[in-house]
């Protein structure tokens, strides 16, 4: 079996090679059938969708330029499409195809049928402990390979991490993910997923994922998150107090890796130190995660989501459909021409 950092050094050669290339078009909207909304964002919509010839399913995200333009997402959307591009690994959601036309652009992605972690989430109330390592460790080895890139991800939470149909992660959402070597000032994630520096308007760099991971750990195990409140200033004070209350029926190591993650000093908090990585795969909490079967997929997850076939949605909330308006003139063209 190859090792993960036999992986990483090949693929970081093969990620630099793409980065200096730019990403072609590769499509046409009119390939594809549409069949359902399978989620909303707040510049478009991602649908299910029917390649019309190899009869392939994917999930097509469609984003309105005129959007992105007036909620200043520019930068942030041709990040995406660029990482999205470059990158590949088991544990990240995979770009397929991309196209612009007059008013929209497209990402064809994979298509992840088990849904998000969060309906499961929600549904079981709280994660098994096994559960919640296995979750983890992909996160974990994801935000490993993303690193090693130089990329921040900056909006990990239970929406964005789809399950597929073998039970396993793939993170989805690359908004917010962005190339930077060094720090970076965006205010930008969810209220309840911020690391405390990033509310205090400090420069920061990828010890922000490893915060957001010590939440999810949190949520996955408790059903909530650790910091919540009806207001986002209310949970930012929550943050950067840098209290935690654990429930009872955290085990002790459940709740020390959360204690190590969310570190208010950033020379002490886990993934961010001297060793890197290795201080959160040798924790005791990951005892029984077989790194390298997991990152092979070759372990049988404990909780597999049903499904009928490649196109199932029935994972899928419903949601109402809109029709698309494609404007005849060529909207911004200029700030998209590297999409
Ligand atoms: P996003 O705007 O990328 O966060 O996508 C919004 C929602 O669409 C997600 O929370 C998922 O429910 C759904 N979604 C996004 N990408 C996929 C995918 N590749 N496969 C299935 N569903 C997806």
């Amino acid at each position: 079996m190859q090792k993960i950092q036999e992986f990483l050094a090949g693929a970081k050669e093969e990620f630099n090679k793409k980065w200096e290339q730019n990403p072609i078009s590769n499509g046409k909207v009119d390939d594809f059938d549409r069949l359902r909304t399978l989620g909303t964002g707040s510049f478009g919509r991602v649908m299910l969708v029917q390649h019309r010839t190899s009869k392939n399913y994917y999930a097509i995200k469609i984003l309105d330029k005129q959007k992105i333009v007036k909620l200043k997402q520019v930068e942030h959307t041709l990040n995406e499409k660029k990482i999205l591009y470059c990158c590949n690994f088991p544990f990240l959601i995979s770009l397929k195809f991309s196209f612009k036309d007059n008013s929209y652009l497209y990402l064809v992605l994979e298509f992840v049928g088990g849904g998000e972690m969060f309906n499961h989430l929600r549904k079981a109330r709280k994660f098994t402990e096994n559960q919640v390592k296995f979750y983890a460790a992909q996160v974990t080895m994801a935000f490993e390979y993303l690193h090693s890139l130089d990329i921040l991800y900056r909006d990990l939470k239970p929406e964005n991490l789809l399950l597929d149909t073998n039970g396993y992660v793939k993170v989805a959402d690359f908004g917010f993910a962005k190339r930077v070597k060094g720090r970076t000032w965006t205010l930008c994630g969810t209220p309840e997923y911020l690391a405390p520096e990033i509310i205090l308007s400090k420069g920061y760099n990828k010890a922000v994922d490893w915060w957001a991971l010590g939440v999810l750990i949190y949520e996955m195990a408790a059903g909530y998150p650790p910091f919540a409140a009806d207001q986002p200033i209310q949970i930012y004070e929550k943050i950067v107090s840098g209290k935690v209350k654990y429930p009872g029926h955290f085990s002790s190591d459940t709740k020390d890796i959360i204690k190590n993650l969310l570190q208010l000093d950033l020379t002490k908090r886990y993934g961010n130190m001297k060793n890197g990585i290795q201080d959160i795969r040798n924790h005791k909490f990951f005892e029984e995660i077989d790194w390298l079967a997991v990152f092979h997929r070759s372990v049988t997850p404990s909780f597999i989501p049903r499904t009928e076939g490649p196109g199932d949605d029935s994972h899928f909330e419903e949601y109402d459909e809109e029709p698309m308006h494609m404007s005849a003139t060529n909207k911004f063209s200029k700030e998209f021409t590297d999409f």
